[in-house]
């Protein structure tokens, strides 16, 4: 199959450093483990490194110059993000350490009680489920759980008849990182806003494949994370509609989150600060920022067709390999394809393709009830990024039959 001529990837996998090592058994990489984190391009790395060698300062308190331009560079990388996600004011981006951290965030903070109820998806990575699960125990709200269908989409009209005047809070993934569904989130918005709830999405997929659009959407809170959309490991974001963020609490308390403290207590910073307290990751926003940034000036909807067209190449290809049963089939979905092959090891496969320098994720990728429900107890994990070719797809069918061809 060739190449479209509109997006130019042999252009896009230049940019992307890490791709043209060889591994230690001096064959290419061949990188499909992009929904577990993504290589980062050139940008990102010279952003980073010019930061530490000549601008590195605290921000937010200095009154001399390197000061303050390490607080601009942050403030930047912040109007970055909130650009990228189409955030009415960047005073809507809270900076965590992730989306594991965003999603804490609210749960921690966001009002729950006795009779309230939190709804949730059986396809959730624990991130977006076990930060409920605590909730709901401290608060003594209920944890509700939507199922989804045998192909791994969700239950429409089961998530719908869960929905009721309890339900405070929907939470659930915008992409599934083990399955690979898109979910429909503008309906799940408009559905949970009708029954007066709000809505939490795990974006730690979303983000990567397609624009987003938190308004459009309809969200009310947005989370997700540098490390798998170029950017750096240890930095995210959460997104949230200002009157809602300034409804919170804050989550820690130190510096930076205070207005004014004495002995005897202390008053709250307006968001963002009353979500960032201490010193934040400063080296690791800014890389945030151009990474978002480069993802958008790439064309984040022509990155997704390319996905697309390679998904539907990958799931076609992986289909000729013999004994392979794809798990998480729904017909939105985005580059994640999850396999079982019959009587033979995910371990085993892995360990073999590793072998031929390529590299895939195998177990139960943090969705063990999604994995439950599929019937299976991990599935081998191909994800493909903006960066993924039809050769790497080739490889991994050639692979996987090598692979087969030993450990049966
Ligand atoms: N949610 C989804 C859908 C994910 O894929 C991941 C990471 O794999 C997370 C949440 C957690 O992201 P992080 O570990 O970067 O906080």
């Amino acid at each position: 199959m060739d190449e479209p001529v509109s997006y130019d990837v042999d252009a896009v996998r230049a940019r992307f450093p890490a791709l043209s090592h060889p591994t230690s058994s001096g064959r290419p990489l061949v990188y499909l483990d992009s929904a577990a984190s993504a290589q980062k391009p050139d940008v990102v790395i010279e952003a980073i490194d010019t930061y530490l060698r000549s601008q590195h300062a605290n921000v937010h308190r200095g009154l001399y110059e390197l000061s303050a331009q390490a607080t601009h560079l942050y403030e930047q990388a912040r109007n970055r993000v909130a650009d990228f996600l189409g955030a009415s004011t960047p005073d809507e981006i809270v900076f965590t350490r992730g989306t594991t951290e965003a999603i804490n965030l609210v749960a921690a903070t966001f009002p729950l009680g006795p009779g309230d109820e939190v709804v949730v998806s059986e396809l959730e990575h624990h991130s977006n489920l076990v930060p409920w699960q605590l909730a709901c125990a401290r608060t003594g709200a209920k944890l509700v759980v939507a199922p989804i269908t045998d192909e791994g989409s969700l239950d429409w009209l089961a998530f719908r008849e869960r929905l009721s005047s309890r339900t405070k809070l929907v939470a659930m993934a915008h992409v599934s990182n083990a399955l690979g569904t898109v979910l429909p989130v503008a309906d799940i918005a408009s559905e949970a806003h009708r029954v007066g709830a709000k809505v939490l999405f795990d974006g730690a997929q979303g983000v990567v494949h397609g624009t987003v659009d938190v308004k459009a959407i309809g969200a009310d809170f947005y989370a997700f994370s540098g490390h798998k959309v170029y950017g750096p490991t240890g930095i995210g974001a959460l997104w949230g509609r200002y009157d809602l963020l300034a409804a919170l609490p804050p989550y820690q308390g130190g510096g930076e989150m205070i207005r004014e403290v004495t002995l005897e207590g202390s008053t709250w910073a307006d968001p963002p600060a009353r979500f960032e307290a201490g010193t934040p990751a400063i080296a690791e926003a800014i890389g945030l920022g151009v990474a978002v940034q480069w993802f958008t000036g790439l064309g984040r909807d022509a990155a997704a067709a390319w996905e697309a067209e390679l998904l539907a190449y990958g799931t076609e290809q992986l289909a000729s390999v013999d004994g392979l049963r794809m798990i998480g089939t729904s017909p939105r979905k985005a580059g994640v394809m999850g396999f079982v092959i019959d009587g033979v090891h995910g371990q085993d496969l892995a360990t073999l393709l590793d072998e031929q320098g390529i590299a895939v994720r195998v177990g139960h990728h943090c969705a063990q009830p999604a994995m439950r429900r599929m019937g299976v107890t991990g599935t081998v994990r191909a994800s493909i990024g903006c960066y993924s070719t039809i050769a790497d797809l080739d490889a991994l069918r050639d692979g996987l039959r090598r692979a087969v061809r030993i450990l049966r």
